[in-house]
């Protein structure tokens, strides 16, 4: 019945609002009450004021007017409260006042040298909000003005080059310039892993710990890197553990939702998901082409208006992308000493452009999702249902939808002639087993890969 009500709500909400709100809820039903247990304060306040009368709406229908009243309250079925209580954090003074004196003079080295992590240039002054990043926007400010108060730990997530990392240096910078005695530490989980292997072979895990527990805020970045590395997770759930206890802000950001990080302990999944968990989503065109304009007007650079709608229709998926294209133009104008007009763009990034062009194609994708499955191309095409062929055409149909511009009329076409609702059907399919399969996710992932490299 909850199943129903939420996958109805999917349709009906932006994948931020649903990511963000919806899928953090958990569900039970006693009689004729839903009742919804939300992981935050935050979420339980938002979800009751913008969801509820759709909610009951919805789970009234699906359960043919058995349910006729929804309770919020905070934690899990299955857990109790996982929510810090909410009276007001020990200020930051004492917090640093508390915990575990580090050598002075090393002390103050280190926190210079954990300050220098973050990148002056990524601050939300220079992040331009759109639809697509609104959330993980708002909710990052919050943090970056309450840190430790706001929720706790704040979990970004979304795919390569969508401002993740920029958000968190956003954060920790944001911390910084209220409070320049505040103890940040920005680090990718990669260096939280070579650092904490460093510190066991110079007997020195015991600094270790007390540096990373004493933090004020500490910005991890990419968790899902943790993957199977044991002592590494191990040490990381105790470094959580300790600054949550404190009220100290923690902020992780990975390239999926906390529950589909493969490879890592299920208490630290857990954990991850205590807090606000955010997703960031591929910009719009207009947010591609308002990023363009701010980046280009940080080069000092005028940017033509249909240039940047050109890049920006051209490059969709990837900010860093849309700033690698720009760096090129602008080089190449510098260099030529030409304007950079239209046809000026067309000529500069025609390779770049190239080999974009190159992923769109439905036939590549078919081929490459045939080889990929061990099937055979005409099996794409075919009227076959089994499922050891069906799943992997719809992936297809999926992709076909992700990566390339053609209409579902064209692409149910090009699939052996199929109806335009079976690939609005598979592109549905596909995106939510994606949520719920780690394996369809993990396959869709590595042709994605494959496609576009
Ligand atoms: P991620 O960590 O998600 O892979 P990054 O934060 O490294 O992505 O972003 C890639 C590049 O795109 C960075 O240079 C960043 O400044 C820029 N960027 C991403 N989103 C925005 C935005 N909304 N406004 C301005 N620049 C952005
Ligand atoms: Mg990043």
């Amino acid at each position: 019945m909850w199943e129903k009500c939420v996958k109805q709500l999917k349709g009906e909400l932006t994948s931020a609002e649903y990511n963000t709100w919806i899928l953090p809820l958990q569900a039970r039903i006693d009689a004729d009450v839903l009742r919804l247990f939300a992981p935050n304060r935050f979420v339980l306040d938002w979800t009751r004021q913008h969801y509820e009368p759709r909610l009951l709406e919805l789970c009234s229908l699906h359960s043919e007017g058995q349910v006729s009243r929804i309770t919020f309250s905070v934690g899990g079925i299955d857990q109790s409260v996982a929510e810090p209580d909410p009276t007001p954090a020990p200020s930051r003074p004492r917090a640093s006042a508390s915990a575990p004196a580090v050598a002075t003079a090393g002390g103050d080295d280190r926190d210079r040298q954990l300050s220098a992590n973050l990148n002056p240039d990524f601050t939300f002054d220079s992040f331009v909000e759109g639809k697509s990043n609104q959330l993980a926007r708002a909710a990052s400010f919050q943090v970056g003005q309450n840190p430790g108060t706001a929720y706790n730990p704040l979990f970004i997530y979304g795919g390569v080059g969508l401002g993740k990392t920029h958000l968190m240096h956003a954060v920790g910078n944001m911390v910084l310039a209220s409070n320049p005695n505040a103890r940040v530490a920005y680090l990718h989980s990669e260096r939280f892993v070579a650092e904490m292997i460093k510190a066991l072979q110079h007997n020195r895990i015991d600094e270790f710990k007390r540096t990373y527990r004493s933090v004020n805020a500490l910005l991890i970045d990419d968790v899902q890197f943790f993957a199977g590395k044991e002592r590494s997770q191990e040490e990381f759930f105790h470094t959580f553990n300790a600054l949550f206890e404190s009220r100290q802000q923690i902020v992780l950001s990975s390239d999926r939702f906390p529950k589909e990080v493969v490879g890592l302990e299920e208490r630290l999944r857990s954990r991850f998901g205590w807090g606000l968990t955010v997703s960031i989503e591929p910009p719009d065109l207009e947010t591609s082409v308002a990023i363009l304009h701010s980046k280009a007007s940080l080069l000092g650079v005028d940017l033509p208006e249909d240039v940047a709608f050109f890049v920006g229709r051209r490059i969709r998926s990837n900010i860093r992308e849309l700033e690698g294209a720009l760096r090129r133009l602008v080089a190449n104008a510098q260099f030529t000493g030409k304007p950079i007009t239209l046809d000026f763009a067309k000529h500069a990034l025609r390779d770049m452009l190239a080999a974009q062009d190159k992923q769109v194609s439905i036939e590549n994708i078919q081929k490459t999702v045939a080889e990929y499955f061990k099937l055979r191309a005409s099996d794409m095409l075919s009227a076959k249902r089994s499922r050891s062929i069906a799943r992997p055409r719809q992936i297809a149909m999926a992709l076909a939808k992700d990566l390339t511009k053609h209409s579902l009329p064209e692409i149910g076409n090009a699939f052996g002639g199929r109806d335009h609702t079976t690939v609005l059907h598979a592109t549905r399919k596909i995106k939510s087993l994606r949520e719920s399969d780690a394996g369809v996710e993990e396959d869709y992932r590595n042709l994605l890969r494959i496609l576009t490299s």
